[in-house]
């Protein structure tokens, strides 16, 4: 199935296909981009969306033509229940990919019940590619644990992405170390650009920092952009013939980067997100019950697709109600 066959369409003729859907808002990191100073549960916040209930959401997504989902946070590994998550939804008729989005610190031991539940792919956050890097970034010295974590999923069999996003003063200057691990080792390492989250604008001021250098040494150096296909994410990929591994680009401040949405985002506590700097959310959890048809669930997801704005505004320095992106799942 591809974009032109699925039936969730926005005002602005958009197709939807892929949910990012957050299993956790709990993280055991503390990414300086992010939740610098940990992650703190709420007092009054409910709690996450069970198995069933995930798999109605999903039933009532696949129902019209999502067929990718990525698993996402805060931190999924943190839930005890991931792999059964992760059946639950490969099992789910019409859901033909299942993804997931990881600090990494507990791979090593999840790689291979996660793939052999029906996960097909693992995007890693790694920042640094040094230790000491890493730990300044994350507060976390396991830059080796994740590293294995890597190695476990590869072993697996799961494509493993990398993501890091590139902060001004503080890896910048991380290239040369990424191309070193991916000479030998299969998987893409994406630099992100740095998206502001409301709350943190010195940050994002003091840190936002262009991936055009990137770009222009990537290509300088012999690296090609690889063509994309209509479903395709944001990434601009690219690679080169010595290298088992690749580079892409993710540049959210970029043009066109809304024309091409392809995603809907759902919170770990079942609110429908439709723009990852937006405003409010639609509650779906009242509607996950056995009692609820699957087709009823798709009817609410599809009245709220109407209201989908065409754009963020982070050029306007409106970031929306995100204070920070593992409230969603980036
Ligand atoms: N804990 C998982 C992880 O570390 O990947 C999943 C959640 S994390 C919020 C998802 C992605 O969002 C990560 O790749 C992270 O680097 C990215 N991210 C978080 N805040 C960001 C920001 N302000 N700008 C750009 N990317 C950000």
């Amino acid at each position: 199935m591809n974009a032109v066959t699925t039936s969730l369409v926005d005002p602005q003729g958009r197709h939807f296909e892929y949910l990012r859907l957050s299993v956790t808002e709990a993280c055991n990191y503390r990414c300086v981009y992010c939740l610098p100073n940990g992650f703190h549960s709420a007092p009054s916040s409910s709690r996450a969306l069970t198995v069933d209930e995930i798999g109605r959401l999903l039933a009532g997504m696949a129902s019209l033509g999502v067929w990718k989902v990525r698993l996402t946070g805060g931190e999924p590994t943190l839930r005890a229940d991931l792999t059964e998550i992760v059946a639950r939804a490969a099992s789910t008729p019409g859901i033909r990919k299942v993804a997931l989005s990881t600090n990494g610190d507990r791979l090593q031991g999840l790689a291979a019940p996660l793939a052999a539940a029906g996960l097909s792919q693992v995007n890693v956050s790694i920042d640094h590619p040094d230790s000491f890097g890493f730990e300044r970034i994350t507060g976390r010295a396991r830059l080796a644990q994740v590293r294995a974590g890597v190695d476990s999923c590869l072993e697996a069999g799961l494509r493993v992405k990398v993501n890091v996003v590139r902060l001004r003063g503080v890896n910048d200057d991380a290239l040369d170390g990424f191309m070193r691990w991916v000479r030998d080792t299969p998987v893409t390492v994406r630099f992100i650009e740095l998206m502001q989250t409301a709350g943190r604008e010195a940050f994002f001021e003091a840190h936002h920092v262009s991936l055009d250098p990137v770009r222009e040494r990537l290509l300088a150096d012999g690296w090609r952009p690889i063509p994309r296909a209509s479903a395709d994410g944001p990434a601009v990929e690219y690679a080169h013939t010595d290298f088992a591994g690749g580079f892409g680009l993710i540049a959210p401040y970029g043009p066109d980067f809304c024309a091409g949405c392809n995603r809907l985002r759902v919170t770990a506590r079942g609110g429908l997100r439709l723009c990852l700097f937006g405003r409010g959310e639609t509650t779906l959890r009242h509607l996950l019950v056995p009692e609820v048809q699957a087709a009823l669930v798709a009817e609410h997801i599809r009245a709220a697709l109407r209201g989908k704005p065409a754009g963020h505004h982070l050029h306007e320095n409106d970031a929306g109600d995100t204070a920070h992106l593992a409230a969603l799942g980036g």
